[in-house]
């Protein structure tokens, strides 16, 4: 089985990667994201334990796990938002916690329970961001008119954020996270709260930008997205990796990508046995 860490101790899983530069990759894959003994810790909760990772740069990339897991915590290390414990992280070569200029320049982060200034337009929202990130006026007004449109928020643009519904939330989020063109891509779960019309034209948009050769990792519960929509994946739970790698990798012989994380995070569904007995009884 190519890379699926399920088995394994986490000091054979933590060798592995240190000894693998290429862990899942096929041949000469370039590095977007490289963590080694990722550890976060609150209070007598470990969110991270010890994590290392890999991931490809030029790919879709899907970080799951249950609710829990450790992905937001991990997510929020990776692209500077909040201090490890312990552990190195490099972003597009460079490591984020002492280069943290040179990361933030490369990178776009779309965080969850995203906290916008409410009080701006989504247009002034996207002109405040594009000249924060040192580009001239002409040229953030172009690539905000092109988001705006291709995002379907082109008739919203002069309404205030803080009427924006959730899926307008999630779409500006995006456009602002983007419109410096990053290198790498990070988004908390992006789908939560979008319709399927919505949720097509993020799709879309995502696509053009990985077939450039950049990388959008994301976290998802929604398998059937991770599965249509993702190169790579790494399966989390209880703070530690248990399986990553290709699709295929991490699917194994299992019939779907759910089934493959069913199995990996030890959960076929809880069994509410004798314990809901009262629900849905006679009345
Ligand atoms: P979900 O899918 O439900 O969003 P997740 O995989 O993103 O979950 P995290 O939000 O990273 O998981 O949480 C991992 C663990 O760390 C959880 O047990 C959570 O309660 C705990 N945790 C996260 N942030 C904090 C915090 N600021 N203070 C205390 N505990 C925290």
């Amino acid at each position: 089985m190519p890379d699926r860490a399920d088995a394994r101790t986490e000091t054979d899983a933590t060798e592995d990667a240190a000894a693998g530069a290429s862990a899942g990759g096929a041949g000469e894959t370039r590095t977007a994201v490289r963590v080694q003994g990722l550890w976060k810790r609150f209070g007598d909760q470990v969110a991270v334990a010890g994590i290392d990772l890999e991931l490809p740069a030029g790919k879709f990339v899907g970080l799951v796990g249950p609710n829990g897991a450790g992905k937001t915590t991990t997510l929020s290390m990776v692209t500077g938002l909040l201090r490890p414990d312990m552990g190195r992280i490099e972003v597009a070569g460079h490591d984020v916690w002492t280069d943290p200029v040179e990361v933030k320049s490369r990178i776009g982060v779309l965080p969850e329970g995203l906290r916008l200034f409410e009080r701006l337009s989504g247009r002034e929202l996207l002109a405040y961001n594009g000249r924060l990130r040192g580009l001239p006026g002409d040229e953030v007004d172009k690539r905000a008119t092109q988001l705006l449109d291709v995002l379907d928020l082109a008739g919203s643009q002069h309404k205030l954020v803080v009427d924006y519904s959730t899926g307008m939330r999630k779409k500006i989020g995006l456009a602002a996270a983007l419109l410096h063109n990053p290198e790498v891509l990070f988004l908390d779960e992006p789908f939560e709260g979008v319709d399927p019309v919505s949720a097509q034209t993020i799709r879309g948009v995502l696509e053009r930008y990985t077939r450039s050769g950049a990388t959008v990792v994301f976290s998802s519960h929604v398998m059937e997205l991770v599965e249509s929509l993702c190169d790579w994946v790494a399966v989390m739970a209880a703070g530690r990796i248990k399986a990553r790698g290709t699709l295929a990798e991490v699917r194994g012989d299992a019939p779907s990508l759910q089934s493959a994380f069913l199995e990996l995070v030890g959960a076929g569904g809880r069994d509410a046995g004798d314990s809901l007995d009262w629900l849905g009884g006679s009345r």
